[in-house]
């Protein structure tokens, strides 16, 4: 005899055994890049019971709808052209909202600890003895990519991959990183936040003797309904970037693994029955 499911047994077997959010905790919850059939139960678990929820640009809004009804929810991220909070105001907020005793959300796009801040927001809760529990979400430079078709590693191409930011704290190309080094020793490049400066990065990359000719794709508003995918090669992806007009959020990927996108669109062959082939990496006719 097989068991009958009614949602209802389905939620409780499926959140039974996960932790319980409590009272004057702060849980740091990655919400993924955007498609909210990429969270995780762990983050819909801590929704479900959260008090209030500090949530990012670039969560999906509609993940809030399985929160309890009333609960306080706030934006923390640009909105309207307006500034975001400082991040030592989101962090201060975090620490008020808990020593009022209530179940404090941090909700934040991606993973926390990737380019997310998540680990400046957990110090500062360290340093006011609140205490907190971080939940991975499924980072950009992963779940984007996927939804590119583009793999972050094929055996055939590269055994490594490299994240890395395209600009720092003060919007400057990161001074800390050497390019040189990049160009030479990283196989494949995943780079987030790099629209602004993607023409000086590519030139340090072409300069340092990247090939011109090495697959290159700028991906936005990836895993959402919006998503876009300009495929290139490096010598002239900043400049279709330019022209195509698309704006972040995105991703830039540098590497061959690019090419696989002719084997590998899944979702352009579901959505838009796109024709792949097998042999992707076969030089063309
Ligand atoms: N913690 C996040 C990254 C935050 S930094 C994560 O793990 O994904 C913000 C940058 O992430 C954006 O500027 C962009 O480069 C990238 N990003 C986040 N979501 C994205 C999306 N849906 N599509 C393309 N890029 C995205």
């Amino acid at each position: 005899m097989s068991t009958e499911f009614t949602s209802d047994s389905y939620s409780k077997t499926l959140f039974e055994g996960l932790p319980e959010f409590q009272p004057g905790w702060v849980w740091l919850v990655g919400g993924g890049p955007g498609d909210r059939g990429l969270l995780t139960l762990h983050a819909i678990n801590a929704i479900r019971q959260a008090d209030a929820i500090v949530y990012d640009a670039l969560v999906d809004e509609t993940i809030l709808s399985f929160a309890r009804p009333n609960i306080l929810v706030e934006f923390a991220g640009k909105r309207g052209g307006r500034p975001s909070p400082k991040q030592n105001d989101i962090t201060l907020r975090l620490i008020a909202l808990a020593k009022e005793g209530k179940r404090v959300l941090r909700l934040k796009g991606g993973d926390p600890f990737i380019f997310g801040r998540g680990g400046e927001e957990a110090l500062g809760l360290v340093g006011a003895e609140v205490p907190f529990r971080v939940v991975p979400g499924i980072t950009a430079g992963i779940g984007g990519l996927c939804y590119a078709g583009i793999p972050a590693t094929h055996r055939d191409i590269n055994q490594s991959v490299t994240f890395l930011t395209g600009h720092d704290q003060t919007g400057s190309m990161p001074d800390a990183l050497n390019w040189d080094a990049i160009a030479k020793g990283s196989q494949v490049i995943v780079m987030y936040m790099a629209m602004k400066h993607l023409r000086s990065i590519t030139a340090k990359l072409l300069a340092a003797g990247r090939d011109p000719h090495e697959g290159a794709a700028v991906i936005c508003n990836a895993t959402t309904p919006r998503q876009a995918v300009l495929v290139s090669d490096l010598q002239s992806i900043a400049e279709e970037t330019e022209k195509s007009g698309l704006k972040p959020p995105a991703l830039c990927v540098v590497g061959n693994v690019v090419r696989m996108r002719d084997g590998l669109d899944w979702l352009g062959f579901a959505t838009q029955g796109k024709t792949l082939t097998a042999t992707p990496l076969k030089p063309k006719e």
